[in-house]
């Protein structure tokens, strides 16, 4: 199931071509993009999504379609799914350089999505993460722009052969980590520990992707009377601490269970307090 809208709200059919073979998108991965989960037509986290896309618009000096112009097409999305028979969609906003060589003006859509059956067994049942190294410090980002860390670019091609790197090796996710061996984020993921009643995440300055769903579940646990933390941790932390879970708009809180072939604490009591914190925002 596709439900496809152009920044106009114009609803096409999905299997319209919309991209020319010479847009910097295609061929350079040159362009971002935001996924967003929608429950009973409502999307969550739509301002810090959006306030990431124009981040991340600014990071890579690409000139991005007004506001206006996402929320409309968000909106023509919801307003075409099918929602008696999919209470849920992943709602994919893109936007490219455009055509090499051309004015430089943007190519962008918003596409609603299946959930798929992956991810739905991975919310229930958790997961099996393995550590790879992402082979940078976790000071890189200020000395370095131009790479681009913290930006959410459509080149995601590292990313999936990461992901494929886990599942050859068994597992279902990564955790990336840093020169110094600290930990960073997954490859679509956050990861998120608790020790005792205080929730831990990687800053967004060590070059990771400032999560939505972490900061969605962070304000509830403060509001709740957990303590919340924005502060490196190294790889040993991951197996010291009550509870890891990766988080992400679709995939939502997900429980880690093993790293490295090593199981960890996964307590389901722990894991249900977690995923109640972080629907108590909606
Ligand atoms: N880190 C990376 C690299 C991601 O791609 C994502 C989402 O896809 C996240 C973290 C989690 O971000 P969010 O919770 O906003 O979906």
């Amino acid at each position: 199931m596709r439900v496809l809208a152009l920044l106009d709200g114009t609803i096409v059919d999905p299997q319209t071509p919309l991209f020319r073979a010479d847009d910097l998108g295609v061929m350079r991965g040159d362009g971002i993009f935001e996924t967003i989960l929608v429950a009973d037509r409502q999307p969550r986290e739509l301002g810090p999504h959006l306030d990431r896309l124009e981040r991340s618009a600014g990071l890579m000096q690409l000139r991005l379609p007004e506001r206006a112009a996402w929320e409309r097409a968000t909106q023509a999305v919801i307003d075409n799914w099918p929602w008696d028979t999919d209470p849920q969609m992943a709602l994919k906003l893109v936007c490219t350089r455009g055509i090499d060589g051309g004015d430089g003006t943007p190519n962008g859509f918003a596409m609603g999505m299946q959930i798929g059956a992956d991810t739905l067994r991975k919310r229930s049942e958790g997961v099996a993460a393995v550590t790879l190294e992402r082979g940078y410090a976790p000071d890189l980002k200020e000395r370095a722009p131009w790479l681009l860390l913290s930006a959410k670019t459509l080149s995601y091609a590292v990313n999936m052969a990461a992901m494929r790197e886990a599942e050859a090796r068994g597992a279902d996710e990564v955790i990336f980590t840093a020169t110094d061996g600290s930990v960073l984020e997954g490859p679509t993921s956050t990861v998120v520990i608790a020790q005792g009643r205080t929730l831990l995440t990687t800053p967004p300055s060590a070059g990771i992707l400032e999560g939505t769903t972490q900061g969605a579940l962070f304000r509830a646990a403060e509001k709740a009377g957990w303590q919340t933390e924005i502060e490196k941790f190294p790889v040993s932390a991951l197996f010291d601490s009550d509870g890891v879970w990766l988080a992400s708009s679709v995939r939502l809180v997900t429980q880690v269970r093993s790293i490295d072939r090593t199981e960890i604490k996964a307590d389901a009591d722990l894991h249900a307090e977690i995923n109640r914190l972080y629907e108590s925002n909606y």
